[in-house]
């Protein structure tokens, strides 16, 4: 798949101008071939993990002043030798830089090679290459933590460990395939039953962990629902902008958030169809209510937001009504929020909508109660808080994997149940172990090793 002889080398920050660029090098002439145009210390000669500061000549002219660091193999990222110059953010200096690594004997490197090559290296195993890509798009606190968990390892060492004891187990009983003729019992069947339950237990706790991990990856989905005129689109903003405003009071922050998402307290939540929400000149009603119900089963959670002026406690329990088999398709929060408060007294209003359930009221114009709503948001969204060392499965090919894992054991759970022979039993325990090692990457194909690192950019 890749030249393990080749040097590589790539722009590692981000494209376009900064303050520095840093081109990055791994392979065994890294340090060699930067040495070759670099003016200073002979790179060459000084100790690993140390940083000089010199010049990057073209012919006889002056290119940058830059700092190099060196890494010498095995301790570097890839396991390689490595040097990282760091240069003025120009796009201009960058290139010629890269240029000149190239003409000196470098290559440029794939997609996601650096890592490739820090896996193949043993550096990392697969899932925590994998990390790399979440924890350099990590967003928030929690996609942060779970990421870093993962990184560091935490997920990988859960996984080993149930492998090592269904490898035990099935080396137990392909033993007594050897010795079929003379009917013997190498693997204790009671304490391989009940090595499946506690594994298939582990497994299906990693497994539901995905709904959490993906909502705190990929955003919680939220929905804002309710009749033209209710104030919806007035509340997106209101919550965008309150959103947008606490970002930019933290002094010197920058943050690329996604267009209609919206960080409380290290949780995102996304907002969906907003486009529908925005554009309010094409309600024709039949396709509204169509819309309207599509979008409440994509959700994890809906706001039905009505308009206090214009609405009674008997129409918006035909409204629940209306939509509650939507909700539970999948299996989604609803939060009843009465919009225009400012327009209605809130005694009378408390009173008049008595019967109903947890129901709040706000101006989304006036900006009263966002708060609250904000603060039920985080409670409905029922993410516990999650702790340091807890295993959250949020890669849809872990997910997978684990879930073809536990089909496997269950299969072979059944088999033991019903007393067939050692050959089936081993058979269903190697499927399993397969799937597992394709999480760590114990197990890896040309094919998924591919489809994993491609996805990375390039310098990563
Ligand atoms: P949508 O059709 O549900 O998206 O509703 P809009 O957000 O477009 O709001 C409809 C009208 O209600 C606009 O004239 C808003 O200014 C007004 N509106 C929205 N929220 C409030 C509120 O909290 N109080 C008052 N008095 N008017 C509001």
């Amino acid at each position: 798949m890749f030249n393990k002889n080749s040097t590589i080398c790539a722009l590692s920050t981000p494209q376009g101008i900064g303050a520095i660029g840093v081109v990055r090098l791994s392979g065994l002439d890294a340090i060699k071939i930067t040495n070759v145009i670099f003016k200073g210390k002979d790179l060459d000669q000084q100790p690993s993990h140390t940083v000089h500061f010199g010049k990057i000549m073209k012919d006889d002219v002056l290119l940058d002043e830059v700092v190099v660091s060196i890494f010498k193999e095995p301790n570097s990222y890839t396991g390689e030798n490595i040097s990282e110059i760091s240069c003025h953010g120009s796009p201009f200096i960058i290139n010629e830089i890269i240029q000149l690594l190239i003409s000196k004997g470098s290559v440029s490197a794939a997609p996601g090679e650096f890592t490739l090559r820090a896996f193949l290296n043993g550096k990392l195993d697969l899932s925590q290459a994998e990390a790399v890509a979440d924890l350099i798009s990590s967003d928030s606190k929690n996609a942060h933590k779970i990421a870093m968990h993962q990184l560091r390892g935490g997920f990988s060492n859960e996984i080993s460990v149930l492998r090592q004891q269904l490898i035990d187990f099935a080396s137990l009983i392909e033993l007594e395939l050897d010795f079929s003729e003379e009917d013997v019992e190498f693997a204790n069947r009671d304490q391989l039953e009940a090595l499946i339950i506690k594994t298939r237990s582990v497994l299906n706790t990693l497994i539901d962990s995905f709904s959490v991990g993906n909502a705190i990856k990929n955003g919680i989905p939220v929905a804002i629902v309710g009749k033209p005129n209710a104030g919806k689109s007035t509340l997106l903003n209101t919550l965008l902008n309150e959103d947008r405003a606490l970002v930019t009071e933290i002094a010197g922050t920058t943050r690329d958030s996604i267009e209609d998402e919206i960080n409380l307290e290290g949780t995102n939540f996304r907002f969906i169809d907003t486009a529908g929400i925005r554009d309010t000149n094409d309600i024709v009603e039949s396709l509204g209510v169509k819309r309207t119900l599509e979008k409440i089963e994509s959700a994890s959670i809906v706001i039905l937001l009505f308009d206090l002026t214009n609405s009674n406690v008997a129409q918006l329990k035909e409204t629940v009504n209306e939509i509650k088999p939507a909700l539970d398709k999948n299996d989604a929060e609803l939060l009843m929020v009465g919009n225009k408060i400012d327009l209605n007294t809130l005694e009378k209003t408390k009173l008049e909508y008595q019967e109903i359930e947890d129901v709040l009221f706000i101006s989304a114009k006036e900006k009263w109660n966002i708060e609250e709503l904000q603060q039920k948001l985080i409670e409905t969204s029922n993410l516990h808080q999650l702790t340091k060392n807890e295993t959250i499965v949020s890669n849809i090919r872990h997910w997978d994997a684990l879930t073809k894992a536990d089909q496997a054991l269950l299969k072979g759970l059944t088999g033991l149940k019903q007393n067939v022979s050692a050959d089936f039993i081993a058979m269903d325990i190697r499927a399993s172990l397969y799937q597992l090692g394709l999480i760590t990457g114990d197990i890896t194909t040309d094919d998924l090793l591919g489809n994993i690192f491609s996805r990375f950019c390039i310098g990563k």
